[in-house]
């Protein structure tokens, strides 16, 4: 059977289908970190859902608030209108916000999609300032529409203004650290200030506090407080794109709270469907300038991904499950910097929390930061593979192997993921 679908969805779906090429598996059956195969194995998802799946796969809180729901005879589509899934949802994510936000917060159902409630944010921003440009940073990721795609990097868009991401490892200024993050901000300052610079007033700018798609770059806190100064002495409104640092997976319940940055706009998606499809942005009230009727969509209602995330936001709030990311994060953090040491061909290890990434590189004895090496990044997801670790790649370079596991690893489970991993590292670089 697996090799039946397999074949046929090569040949129906289009060229860009993107998971599907490096992980032919046909999944049938999944629980937590395991996913089974139709053919049987099972495999330990490193992926879960591209940083969705807090809970991993169909956490028994989530499926018995899915069955209340369907079981009570609620309806499952009913626009915007108000429910008490919706109200339980609203209130339960307005519990996890910044208290300076949540006091003074509004909430827009968007959707479905995170790319959905990024068009959503820079809509709104747009209609606050009455202006059109916006600022965005080097390798970026905010989605697949246009607007979000623009403000993603790589991209061009006239409106879209392009500052550097602060990086440690290849700092576009060569100093890495704190030091070139201030670089950056200062960088930022002089182009927002200089009249000569040809930026014109901004009406956002977007970041994500840990970029993830982006090869999992964490940006220093004291840089998050400085584009927090940077915007606000300018009152360019702030849009913290949390969509996958979110719900705890950086080892705080949104990532911005680490640097205790309170943005105008936070946009969230992925975990807080708790699987299934939601997105929204909460922003402070008085960005709400939007008429009746301004933002609209069919599926902004999903009561079934409501009550699911309604669900995740409890469980990780009550069982500190961001805390429980922050500890064992650093720990695996710490072996895979012990593994790196072994292994030349590792260039650099980083992340916070839950979200972990390893750079893989080309040894190069007379370059200070040796090339990335992609293939060898391909051929390491291909050796998790066949040892049932499924991971991700990503960065600019499509040389970062990326871990996200769900925030309910196990110590156990996490010496097995890492176990793999350094098998097939070794079994990669021969
Ligand atoms: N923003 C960030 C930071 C993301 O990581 C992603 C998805 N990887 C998106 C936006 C877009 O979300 P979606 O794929 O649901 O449109």
């Amino acid at each position: 059977a697996q090799e039946g679908i397999l074949r046929r969805q090569s040949l129906r779906e289009s060229a860009a289908r993107t998971y599907a090429r490096a992980l032919p598996i046909v999944p049938v059956r999944a629980r937590g970190l395991t996913i089974e195969g139709a053919d049987g194995r099972r495999y330990l998802d490193c992926l879960s859902g591209a940083g969705t799946l807090a809970l991993g796969h169909n956490h028994p809180v989530i499926l018995e608030a899915i069955k209340k729901v369907l079981d009570s005879g609620a309806p499952l589509h009913v626009l915007d209108l108000a429910t008490p899934v919706k109200d339980a949802f609203t209130t339960e994510l307005f519990a996890t916000l910044p208290r300076r936000l949540a006091d003074d917060a509004r909430i827009q159902f968007c959707g479905p999609a995170g790319t959905d409630a990024v068009e959503a944010a820079l809509k709104l921003v747009r209609k606050a300032t009455g202006r059109e440009g916006l600022l965005a940073f080097t390798g970026a990721y905010h989605g697949m529409t246009a607007g979000a795609l623009a403000a993603s990097g790589g991209a061009t868009d006239v409106r879209v203004t392009r500052l550097p991401y602060p990086q440690d490892y290849r700092c576009p200024f060569g100093i890495g650290g704190e030091r070139g993050a201030e670089i950056g901000a200062r960088w930022t300052e002089t182009l927002l200030d200089d009249p000569k610079s040809g930026v014109p007033a901004p009406a956002g700018m977007i970041l994500e506090p840990v970029q993830g798609e982006g090869g999992v770059i964490p940006a220093p806190d004291a840089w998050l407080r400085r584009m927090r100064g940077i915007t606000a002495d300018r009152s360019v409104p702030l849009i913290a794109d949390e969509v996958q640092t979110g719900v705890g997976r950086t080892g705080a319940f949104w990532a911005v709270d680490h640097s205790g940055v309170v943005p105008d706009v936070m946009v969230m998606s992925k975990a807080i469907g708790g699987s299934l499809p939601l997105a929204v942005i909460v922003y402070r009230s008085g960005l709400d300038v939007w008429q009746p009727g301004a933002h609209a969509g069919t599926f902004r209602g999903n009561q079934l991904a409501m009550a699911a995330g309604a669900a995740t936001l409890a469980f990780v709030r009550e069982n500190r499950l961001a805390e429980r990311a922050a500890t064992l994060g650093a720990r695996m953090l710490g072996q895979l910097q012990g593994l790196a040491a072994a292994h030349p061909c590792v260039g650099d290890v980083r992340g916070r929390g839950l979200m972990i990434g390893v750079e893989l590189v080309a040894p190069d004895a007379t370059a200070d930061v040796p090339p990335p090496a992609p293939d060898l990044a391909a051929a390491v997801q291909r050796e998790c593979l066949r040892r049932g670790l499924i991971v991700e790649l990503g960065g600019r370079h499509n040389a970062v192997v990326r871990l996200l596991p769900p925030l309910t690893l196990t110590d156990e489970q996490a010496v097995a993921v890492l176990d793999r991993f350094a098998d097939a590292l070794a079994a990669a670089e021969r």
